[in-house]
């Protein structure tokens, strides 16, 4: 098998770092073998990009300009979708149903942000009578670094690359370790698309090397990271001491509340969705499950029908619901959380271990659980599994529940579902995260702000802010009159 190259400011070559193997989830076979970038790739990609953002023939480009090259790579996205769909199902193990759907809001995304670089104008605060004119301009920040996770590459890769370059910046992209392989086609996307050599460099390998050099590198101007908490509170250490932007998107932990008026099957839905699909690695998976006591145990039942009856299995084949985890050290991380709950005095009500059926023996599968019995402090409650793991606890009353679903160190969502829009929408003011979904759950606009408050992260992405979040305001003061200052007389 041929090595992958990697992208390195216009050039596809060999990576001058240690061998790396992408592998599909479900049998382990190789998808590609490739060698990682080092720090020379890293300084070379960054140097290279900092004289192309200031390159006229790239900053000189009336923004529908630097739209059309958006514009080319969300039909080329949409051309390819289903292949580019197989490629992210064999890169991360996620059912093509997913996968398909990652692809198209990637060319939306897409679409989305070159059409925010056409509409995006500067402002005119002047106030009325004023002895000068003032201007607010928007302007890049320079180099980019866009660190990604595994759980949906293609997604979360062109949620920072899609407004970074929008806003006139150049972008190297450091993909996870475990996921190379769509970061450096959405490269040849890019590349095929018309942009111009040195604005995106994807470089795969080691975060504690390739991200690391990368984030500390002195022309890099931002760091947009997806990613946990304590890589990204490490990474806002380092933004820090440099003084530059960090937009954070980290771990959740999320509530989904079903109060007493709720409608019991489309809440046992929304819930097995929001917490089951891509097999819970999702950091807005809702994970803790609170009801009202009142329904807590028709729904629960009702919850374990729908789990026991989720098809597990090979990614590829149609009807799947859950494809395997990531790896094998993820399904063991998972596995130590059910017994943790055991040790604690969890029930679990359903799964709590890897399927049976030898047919999966080959892929990090595990069951969809469900556990109840533990109360909110409990760790499986408190720290994120990122697995088809569902803790459920009842409750009583409406402040006591507010009091439990904000004990938590993370904020990225919740879920409310009921009956009482007015109701929902009090107890949604109440809660302390940056999405609450209501009747609803893992719902995405791209016009809609994402991220999280607490230490589910810093900044939020997507919405016209999104590009926003990729430049820096400049002022300018322009005098009305000829007056002459007449301080120094
Ligand atoms: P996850 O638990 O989702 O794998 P990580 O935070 O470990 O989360 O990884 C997310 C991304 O951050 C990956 O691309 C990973 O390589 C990168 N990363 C990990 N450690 C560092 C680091 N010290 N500096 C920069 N990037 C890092």
């Amino acid at each position: 098998m041929a090595i992958q190259k990697i992208f390195l400011a216009g050039r596809w070559c060999e990576g001058r770092g240690e061998p790396m193997r992408s592998t599909f989830p479900a049998d382990g076979s190789l998808n590609a073998e490739l060698r990682a970038a080092d720090v020379n790739d890293v300084n070379e990609a960054v140097e290279a990009a900092e004289r192309a953002w200031r390159d006229p023939q790239w900053r000189g480009l009336v923004p529908h300009q630097r739209a059309a090259v958006l514009y080319r790579v969300s039909d080329l996205i949409n051309q390819q979708l289903e292949t580019l769909a197989q490629l992210q199902t064999r890169d991360n193990g996620k059912p093509l149903a997913e996968t398909r759907g990652l692809v198209a809001s990637a060319a939306a995304t897409a679409r989305y942000f070159a059409a925010a670089c056409e509409v995006l104008e500067g402002e005119l605060p002047t106030q009325r009578n004023s002895e000068v004119m003032t201007l607010s301009q928007y302007q890049p920040l320079g180099v980019i670094a866009a660190i990604t996770p595994w759980n949906s590459p293609i997604a979360s890769e062109m949620q920072k690359v899609a407004p970074a370059l929008a806003a006139g910046n150049a972008v190297i992209l450091k993909p996870a370790e475990a996921t190379p392989l769509m970061a450096l086609k959405l490269a040849e996307l890019f590349e095929q698309a018309g942009l111009p050599a040195g604005l995106l460099s994807v470089l795969p390998g080691k975060g504690s090397v390739i991200g690391e050099a990368l984030a500390r590198h002195p022309l890099v101007k931002k760091i947009s990271f997806t990613g946990g908490t304590g890589t990204g509170r490490h990474l806002a250490h380092i933004a820090a001491e440099k003084l530059i932007p960090t937009s954070l998107e980290l771990g959740g932990k999320s509530p989904t509340i079903v109060l007493e008026d709720a409608d019991l099957e489309q809440a046992a839905r929304g819930i097995c969705y929001g917490i089951f699909s891509s097999a819970g690695q999702a950091c807005i998976a809702g994970s803790r499950l609170f009801v009202h006591r009142s329904l807590y145990q028709p729904l629960l039942a009702r919850l374990c029908e729908l789990a026991g009856g989720l098809r597990l299995g090979d990614p590829r084949q149609p009807g799947v619901h859950m494809g395997p985890l990531i790896n094998d050290k993820h399904r063991q991380s998972v596995a130590a959380y059910v017994a943790l709950a055991r040790q604690e005095g969890g029930r679990v009500l359903i799964g709590g271990e890897a399927p049976a059926d030898p047919q999966l023996a080959d892929g990090s599968y595990y069951l969809p659980t469900i556990i109840d019995g533990l109360s909110n402090d409990a760790r499986v409650c408190q720290e994120e599994i990122f697995g088809p793991v569902l803790v459920a606890m009842p409750f009583d009353d409406e402040q006591q529940l507010v009091a439990m679903a904000n004990d938590s160190v993370y904020g990225l969502a919740a879920g409310i579902w009921s009956r009482d829009f007015p109701r929902a929408m009090a107890l949604a003011e109440q809660l302390e995260t940056g999405t609450v979904w209501v009747n609803t759950y893992k719902t995405f606009s791209i016009s809609t702000p994402f991220g999280g408050v607490k230490q589910s992260g810093l900044g939020r992405e997507k919405g016209l802010h999104g590009i926003k979040a990729y430049m820096q305001q400049k002022s300018l003061y322009l005098a009305l009159t000829h007056q002459v200052n007449r301080w120094s007389d």
